[in-house]
């Protein structure tokens, strides 16, 4: 059985806990390696070297962060396949979804490439007479940063990118259901000269999370994953002096007005729903229909389904895989079947499929009359079931989303531009797509829902994660002329 290992020093390291967990393939359901799972010394060993490299890494010029990044940059590109595959094999996501998810990974190494534009900080000159003002971006010193499972590649790239450039040093622990890929694009720093311990990987569970929470040598955390989890991460960080974001869940609207061209709608809708198996924290879950686009686009959407092809990544036609689990699959299955007795309709069920019954597929559902209340309605279902509610008004519709516990993404379809700017306005979302069913922003913009998608104030990457990874020091400085200098006890003015 293949072992995956940590990352330490610019070399794997085996784990010595004792502790392994599975690894499956799950389009065939088989488990394909084990990872070890760290102890509290291991993760400490990690923050060591961490710690160590971080006073050379801080003193490497911003030219040198940035070559480093550029090279970097070019390694991913020469080895896109390898990396996509990889992805695919441990997640399930079809390899295209996987080369997506690469490529808007690939954008936040582009940003962390500008890194000595983006520490740029202020000057002002004679804020009194003599006296200039200045401030200046410094790394926070050993940075953690913990994932989830659906976006393997893209994720971590979301946080070392730009904590690294920044000259920080950075402890990864991806999830432990799809670690391989990591491993791979650890060893592309390596080859991109990125000294040793500046960027290290502890595999492992609960217990390496709660040790990177407590670790005094750990001056920030980065987490993005389930609402649960990232509220804990975000309360015991913080409580334990850490800066703290933390990205959670989601349940993604997309509202269709009646002037909405319905084809467009049901592709878009079809597309954000089912793409990567509906595991995407900006999957549409819920379609809104508003007055009488409800019944065109359950005739749309759910002639579209029987169309889509599901496999395993290894069959090039396939658009969409399996879940990531078992247990998984099965919790998403339960919400369809769960659906009539809460008085909502199933209008296709994924259950009734010939797909290969070992690996853990789930044909595309789509349940129609779902309201709030409805347990496939209140929860993230995180899966290929898209929910259709009726409404009669835009009003209804936006109370519905502002009502909803989750404020990660939305989505308006309409001709309109001033229903679409009011929505804009009116919609407590943290990520609006205005016609584009998935808004995620480019890397030059930052990530970050409302409500419990988000816990802390810093969104992800882009120019916040400069922000997070950063913080500022202001100096008042003076080079006073010998020839007009005296002592002075009245309080600094700038007048
Ligand atoms: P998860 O919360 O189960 O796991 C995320 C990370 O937390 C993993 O590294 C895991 O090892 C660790 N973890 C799990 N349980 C823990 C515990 N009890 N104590 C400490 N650490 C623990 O999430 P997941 O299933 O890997 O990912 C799917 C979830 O992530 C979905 O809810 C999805 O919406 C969310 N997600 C959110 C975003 C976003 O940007 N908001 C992006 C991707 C995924």
């Amino acid at each position: 059985m293949r072992t995956i290992n940590h990352w330490i020093n610019n070399a794997e390291v085996g784990s010595t806990s004792g502790n392994f967990g599975p690894v499956y393939n799950p389009a065939t359901g088989e488990q394909q390696a084990q990872v070890g799972l760290a102890s509290v010394s291991e993760v400490d060993a990690a923050v060591a070297a961490a710690k160590e490299a971080f006073t050379t890494w801080r003193s490497a010029s911003l030219s040198r962060r940035a070559e480093v990044m550029f090279a970097f940059h070019q390694l991913v590109l020469a080895n896109r396949d390898k990396i996509a595959e990889l992805v695919s094999i441990e997640h399930g996501k079809v390899p295209s979804d996987a080369a997506g998810e690469l490529a808007r990974g690939i954008e936040n190494i582009e940003f962390a490439c500008g890194i000595p534009q983006l520490m740029k900080g202020n000057f002002s000159e004679q804020a009194s007479t003599g006296v200039d003002v200045f401030s200046i971006r410094q790394p926070l010193g050993v940075v953690a940063g913990i994932t989830p499972f659906n976006f393997p590649a893209m994720v971590p790239m979301w946080m070392f990118a730009n904590a690294i450039a920044t000259g920080n040093t950075f402890i990864l622990k991806p999830s432990e259901k799809d670690p391989s890929v990591t491993l791979f694009v650890a060893d592309l720093l390596r080859q991109a000269g990125l000294p040793e311990g500046v960027f290290n990987i502890v595999q492992g569970d609960k217990v390496a999370v709660d040790r990177i929470l407590e670790h005094p040598d750990i001056a920030a955390v980065s987490f993005v994953g389930s609402t649960p989890i990232a509220q804990y991460i975000y309360s015991t960080g913080t409580a334990n002096g850490k800066r703290v974001q933390a990205l959670g869940g989601a349940k993604n609207h997309m509202i269709v007005l009646p002037d909405a061209d319905i084809d467009m709608a049901a592709d878009a809708a079809v597309s954000a729903g089912y793409g990567s198996a509906g595991e995407r924290c900006m999957a549409i879950s819920v379609v809104v229909a508003v007055g009488d686009a409800g019944d065109k686009l359950v005739d749309a959407i759910s002639a579209r389904l029987p169309k889509l092809k599901v496999g395993p990544g290894t069959d090039p036609d396939a658009e969409m895989g399996p879940l990531i689990t078992r247990e998984h699959r099965d919790k998403v299955a339960s919400y369809v079947a769960g659906a009539p007795g809460e008085g909502a309709t199933v209008v296709v069920d994924g259950r009734e499929n010939d797909l290969p019954a070992d690996g853990f597929f789930l044909a595309p559902s789509l349940i129609d009359n779902v309201r709030p209340g409805m347990k496939a309605y209140d929860e993230e279902i995180f899966g290929p079931v898209l929910s259709i509610t009726r409404v009669d008004t835009y009003e209804e519709a936006v109370t519905l989303v502002n009502d909803h516990q989750y404020g990660n993404g939305t989505a308006i379809f309409t001709r309109d531009g001033g229903a679409a700017r009011q929505f804009q306005f009116d919609i407590q979302v943290g990520m609006v797509g205005i016609n584009v069913p998935i808004p995620v922003p480019v890397a030059y913009y930052s990530f970050g829902g409302w409500k419990a998608s988000l816990f802390g104030d810093a969104n992800m990457y882009g120019p916040a994660g400069i922000d997070f990874y950063t913080r500022t020091k202001t100096v008042t400085s003076r080079w006073p002329d010998p020839a007009t200098s005296s002592v002075d006890l009245g309080f600094p003015q700038t007048r």
